[in-house]
């Protein structure tokens, strides 16, 4: 049995400003003010573990000790199979630059690595995104959610952020980068991990 949220105020534990646009989305019917690290002026922790789940909980506890308030992070990435499930937590690294985050250099090198590999169609591949819920009193909650797929080339769509225009749902034939975010939200890894968040938070 998860511990209740009770509050009315959450902080989120990212900087990552697509991720904070979709939770604030999927909490904006709890009536909960949420109010981003990014804009208390935080710093981010760093990521040491070679989990989701590890770096989740990194990122929650920072952010609830340095409030006072109960956290939500989301860590999360893309597996690729045929890459023995790269770049998986370290999706993020992968697109660091000097001048910050590049998406498409990321992307396309997961393209090569496939195409160096002759890997065949299709290229399966799985978002996953883990929650974790921290109090300040040090207590937690984590939540897991995943969606299976394959990676696409080339990449296709404006919409949403990091990985989505290669990642083509299973079932689907829109990538997450063409989807309206609101077909995402319903369906992606967030959502899912979302899903048993408010099951077990708020339920
Ligand atoms: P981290 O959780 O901050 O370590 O970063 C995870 C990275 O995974 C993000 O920067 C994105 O590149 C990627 N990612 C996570 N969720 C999504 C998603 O819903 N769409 C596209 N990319 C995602």
């Amino acid at each position: 049995m998860s511990r209740r949220f009770t509050g009315d105020k959450l902080v989120l534990a990212t900087h990552n400003a697509g991720k904070v646009r979709e939770i604030r989305a999927l909490l904006e019917p709890f009536g909960v003010e949420v109010i981003s690290a990014g804009d208390l002026g935080f710093d981010e922790p760093e990521e040491t573990e070679d989990t989701f789940a590890g770096n989740a909980r990194i990122k929650a506890h920072y952010a609830a000790q340095k409030s006072g308030l109960p956290a939500l992070s989301d860590d999360s990435g893309i597996m690729v199979d045929a890459l023995d499930g790269a770049p998986g937590v370290y999706t993020a690294d992968w697109a660091e630059t000097p001048n910050g985050r590049d998406f498409v250099m990321a992307m396309t090198k997961v393209w090569t690595l496939l195409e160096e590999k002759h890997a065949p169609e299709p290229r399966r591949a799985s978002f996953n995104a883990t929650l974790c819920l921290a109090w300040p009193d040090g207590h937690d909650e984590i939540f897991e959610g995943r969606v299976f797929g394959r990676v696409v080339w080339p990449m296709r769509g404006e919409n949403g952020f990091g990985f989505d225009p290669v990642f083509l749902p299973d079932g689907k034939t829109e990538t997450f980068g063409e989807m309206d975010p609101a077909e995402k939200h319903e369906m992606s890894h967030r959502a899912v991990a979302f899903a048993k968040f408010v099951e077990g938070c708020f339920g």
